[in-house]
């Protein structure tokens, strides 16, 4: 058995082996799927093929040149969310600095900007380099503990923009001050919730529900 650090491996040799309803899109250069355990409504990830740049820290490696090379999958991505959460749900109420109108929601530039985050982990738990973008409601049943929501909404994310950073991030620092002490803040409303992971997660679910419907088929 694989170990699981080496999980998304299979998605770069054998990114035709992955299940039609996960895989997204693959040539010689990415693979983007749909992430196992998605945190939020949308979650893909980019991977390069690279049997190199698979194995380096993503927040040093993805240098000018290589992010020139991965942004239109990245674009690929963002677009392909885009028209997936547009076509299945509806805002049924603004959510500010975000979605002031409908037509904000149903703007894909607006949507891009303001709903979706690109970049990695500071301390990524898999082993092969992957680009996450992913939507910012968080509504996800696979959101179960504290450092799943934090890893997303700190500095423990670092963003397409500011990548690549000058050094790798401190690994005790990261996990012994930011995951473990970091206040939960609500992504949609900015309200804090300290550590008390329940009600954020509670919270967020209510959240989700007040601004966003299901379309009927
Ligand atoms: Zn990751
Ligand atoms: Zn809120």
């Amino acid at each position: 058995m694989m170990p699981w650090r080496f999980a998304l491996k299979q998605y770069i040799v054998h990114p035709e082996r992955t299940p039609a309803s996960q895989l997204i899109y693959y040539n010689d250069k990415v693979s983007i799927i749909n992430d196992g355990f998605p945190k939020s409504i949308c979650h893909l990830l980019v991977m390069p093929r690279d049997s190199n740049l698979t194995k380096k820290h993503p927040t040093v490696s993805l240098t000018e040149d290589i992010k020139a090379e991965l942004w239109p999958y990245v674009e690929m991505a963002q677009n392909h969310i885009f028209e997936t959460f547009t076509n299945e749900y509806e805002l049924v109420e603004p959510i500010p600095n975000c979605f002031e109108t409908i037509e904000d929601f149903r703007d894909k530039e607006t949507f891009i900007n303001n709903f979706i985050q690109v970049g990695v982990h500071s301390v990524p738990s898999m082993g092969n380099l992957h680009i996450h973008v992913i939507t910012k409601d968080f509504h996800s049943d696979n959101l179960k503990r504290k450092n799943h929501y934090i890893s997303f909404t700190t500095t423990f994310f670092k963003k397409w923009e500011e990548l690549p950073l000058s050094e790798i991030p401190d690994r005790d620092y990261m996990i012994n001050e930011v995951i473990k002490h970091h206040d939960l803040i609500c992504s949609y409303c900015g309200k804090n919730f300290f550590n008390k992971f329940a009600k954020l997660k509670s919270h967020l679910d209510d959240e989700f529900t007040l601004h966003f419907k299901k379309k009927i088929e």
